[in-house]
């Protein structure tokens, strides 16, 4: 049976797009490749709301985590850190020898820019970490007032990571003055994993020009060199661009518009289903995330018991993350899933949950 999955990466990938994975391979230095990553770069681009170079990895997004650390950090950094994987971000910087300090806030909250700026007003960092959107906790930080603080510090690097936001919600990275902005394939994108995208300014290359011991495989310089010529320095995946590149076109047909307003629909429908249903949402009102929910299990309800029994139905959600689990529970709702798949989804989350829990 196949399961489903509201799991916030991976996503369900359509069979359209899951086909292209298998299709004969080409050469990395053929015209066919080249005449592929040329349409996908342009096609990225729209995307990502850019006139900036943007990379394709053979990596998932940590990959860029390091690319965007190692080619952007001089000096130190300041992380953003509202959960696990902001924190993660931290710990990515620090193992790739560089200096850096968290701004934290507690689990649920998201980082504010007044907060950013007292920081940034020291004068020590050069760059800075953003996760938009905390998929631990179902936070999205308010991306457009942290880049109204960042636009008062140009010589501060901005890196962002969109992993589970990109394609979901409308990032416009040349308005907000993105240096670097990251995402992976197997979220709001929805693609299998093993790839990630990325946008790179100009003012990131020059940095990273200056900068010594940035590694080969994720070298600003180096991958630029060959992304001038429509091609990768190492043997890509090309199983994945091909999909990549069915999958722009899809959301192209779609209409960003739509399909961004698709995710904030979704994210409505979860939203008040937790409220009707007794349960409260675990993320900062007016913070809450457009494609992962984080709900707190008000009703102390056995988390681990219904995922079980969603599974046994054929649907998978995700328990809450790390410290939150049992105390949390996640539904995701992005890339290409349709709002009566989530309803559907929903209800059977509560014939479940009142059939175990009669009196609470
Ligand atoms: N950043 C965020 C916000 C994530 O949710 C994840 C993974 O779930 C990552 C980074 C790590 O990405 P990857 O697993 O593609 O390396």
């Amino acid at each position: 049976m196949h399961k489903k999955l509201f799991i916030p990466g991976p996503i369900e990938v359509k069979k359209e797009i899951l086909d292209e994975m298998s299709r004969p391979m080409i050469g990395h230095r053929s015209r066919d490749f080249m005449d592929m990553f040329s349409s996908t770069k342009e096609k990225l681009k729209r995307l990502f709301n850019t006139d900036n170079v943007v990379f394709i990895s053979t990596s998932s997004g940590t990959g860029l985590w390091e690319a965007a650390a190692r080619n952007c950090i001089e000096k130190r950094c300041l992380c953003l850190v509202n959960g696990a994987f902001s924190d993660r971000w931290h710990k990515v910087v620090l193992a790739c020898g560089k200096e850096a300090d968290k701004y934290e806030v507690e689990l649920g909250q998201a980082n504010k820019p007044d907060e950013l700026e007292k920081r940034l007003m020291t004068g020590k960092y050069d760059a800075v970490t953003v996760v938009h959107n905390e998929t631990s906790t179902g936070v999205m930080n308010p991306l457009d007032d942290i880049a109204e603080v960042m636009r008062k510090y140009p010589e501060v690097s901005f890196l962002v990571d969109a992993v589970s936001s990109l394609a979901g919600m409308k990032i416009e990275v040349d308005k907000l003055g993105i240096d670097v902005c990251l995402a992976s394939s197997q979220k709001a994108l929805g693609l299998p994993p093993g790839i990630s995208v990325c946008s790179v300014s100009k003012k990131a290359f020059e940095k990273s020009r200056n900068i010594k011991g940035k590694g080969y495989y994720f070298d600003f310089e180096v991958l630029l060199k060959y992304y001038e010529k429509d091609q990768t320095p190492i043997t890509p995946s090309i199983s994945h661009i091909f999909a990549l590149h069915k999958q722009l076109e899809h959301m192209e047909i779609e209409g960003y518009e739509n399909r961004f307003r698709r995710h904030l629909d979704m994210a409505t429908i979860v939203r008040t289903w937790a409220i009707e249903n007794n349960f409260s949402l675990f993320a900062e009102k007016g913070y809450e995330s457009n494609t992962v929910t984080c709900i707190n299990n008000s009703r102390n309800i056995d988390v681990s018991g219904l995922c079980q029994k969603l599974e046994a139905k054929g649907y998978v959600i995700s328990n809450g993350y790390g410290s939150l689990k049992g105390k949390t529970f996640r539904i995701a709702h992005m890339a290409d899933i349709q709002k009566e798949e989530l309803k559907e989804l929903l209800s059977i989350m509560k014939e479940i949950i009142e059939n175990e829990n009669p009196d609470n």
